[in-house]
């Protein structure tokens, strides 16, 4: 080997050197931008979720007002269960005809219908009442 043949030899593998640098460095670029864009897409995904879930329950908390969170359910007799979902105490009586037979949250959505009825008696109902035991 001559001289002039090393230092071509040198000059090559320095060519391939830096070449393979550029190479492997933008790949990696463009691995890493390629994850950051994945995550910023999650999160931004993960972000709007978690806001339609908060906007969900703004709704549920706004519509339905004024419901016990000590809401009793599970072991009741029959007698003071909700005609309506079999679930919680009975605790709406509806106004006029009087009956206590919805709890509140069925109250309530009874009282949404176009023509509200009494389940019981079949009455219309203008309204219902909270009704506290003591
Ligand atoms: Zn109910
Ligand atoms: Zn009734």
């Amino acid at each position: 080997m001559t001289k002039d043949e090393m230092v071509v030899d040198l000059a090559f593998e320095t060519k391939v050197l830096l070449w393979s640098g550029i190479v492997l460095g933008s790949i990696s670029i463009g691995i890493l931008g390629y994850a950051v864009v994945r995550n910023w897409n999650r999160w931004k995904e993960w972000r709007q979720q978690r806001q339609s879930q908060q906007q969900n329950r703004a709704d549920i908390n706004g519509n339905i007002p004024q419901i016990d969170a000590d809401e009793e359910i599970g072991d009741l007799p029959d007698g003071q269960l909700c005609v309506i979902c079999l679930m919680r105490r009975r605790r709406s009586a509806f106004i006029p005809c009087g009956h206590l037979v919805c709890c509140q949250l069925c109250a309530i959505s009874v009282e949404r219908e176009v023509s509200p009825k009494c389940p019981l008696c079949r009455q219309a109902i203008r309204n219902s009442m909270r009704i506290f035991e003591c």
